[in-house]
């Protein structure tokens, strides 16, 4: 598994601002919006591209335009919906699927409560967008959701990840011979007793859209 933190003063600005417990949810939302933007950018690299070529008002012009099938987004309800415009306002012709996780807090190990996606995903490069990696159950069930529909490469953004995550999912997709790249803002410190990132931002869902 490939892991990229995105080291750009634009990001750690934005993140900051997010972390702070006085943000509100309006500037939360925004806030998170224009950062999954950022780090789309760089989650993007490897989309794949078909050469085309283009007329200009003065001359032919090689190109390249997003291969078909079109890449796969997909929010992990409800938290990754708030990243879910930044990343659409990137990839426009890209498809939207939903799955919805939750993880028991008892637990700590992700339940799946719906689905709605394609039955077959063969061909498909997918975009997971959940903005807490935490221990990273959650997130290792949905890439393995989504490889079990033929997926043949995943990418997650998350806003920010813990080591105790990122050393989950490299042990679960040690021998999955597919790639996987994890791409976020900020590596934190560590998880505390109920499975929060330290220092973290919180409750992501919450922040976005109040305790519920
Ligand atoms: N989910 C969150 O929203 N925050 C954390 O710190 C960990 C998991």
């Amino acid at each position: 598994m490939e892991t990229l933190v995105v080291d750009h003063p634009l990001v750690a600005h934005k993140l900051t601002a997010l972390r702070d417990v006085r943000t509100d949810s309006p500037t939360f939302r925004r806030l998170a919006d224009e950062l999954v933007t950022l780090l789309a950018y760089e989650a993007t690299r490897d989309v794949r591209v078909t050469d085309v070529t283009v007329d200009t008002p003065v001359a032919p012009a090689h190109g390249v335009r997003l291969a078909k099938p079109h890449p796969l987004v997909v929010p992990i309800l409800r938290a990754g919906l708030g990243m879910l415009d930044g990343m659409t306002r990137l990839l426009p012709t890209a498809e939207v699927g939903f799955l919805g996780m939750i993880r028991n807090e008892s637990t700590l190990q992700a339940e799946t409560y719906a689905t709605r996606l394609p039955d077959d995903l063969s061909g498909r490069q997918c975009f997971v967008v959940d903005p807490m990696l935490a221990t990273g159950g959650t997130l290792a069930a949905a890439v393995q959701f989504l490889f079990d529909r033929g997926a043949v490469d995943v990418t997650a953004i998350c806003l920010l990840a813990a080591p105790e995550g990122l050393a989950h999912m490299d042990k679960v997709f040690a021998n999955s011979g597919r790639p996987i790249r994890v791409v976020t803002a900020a590596l934190d410190e560590r998880l505390n007793g109920n499975g929060y990132i330290v220092p973290g931002l919180g409750d992501a869902g919450d922040r976005l859209y109040g305790v519920v």
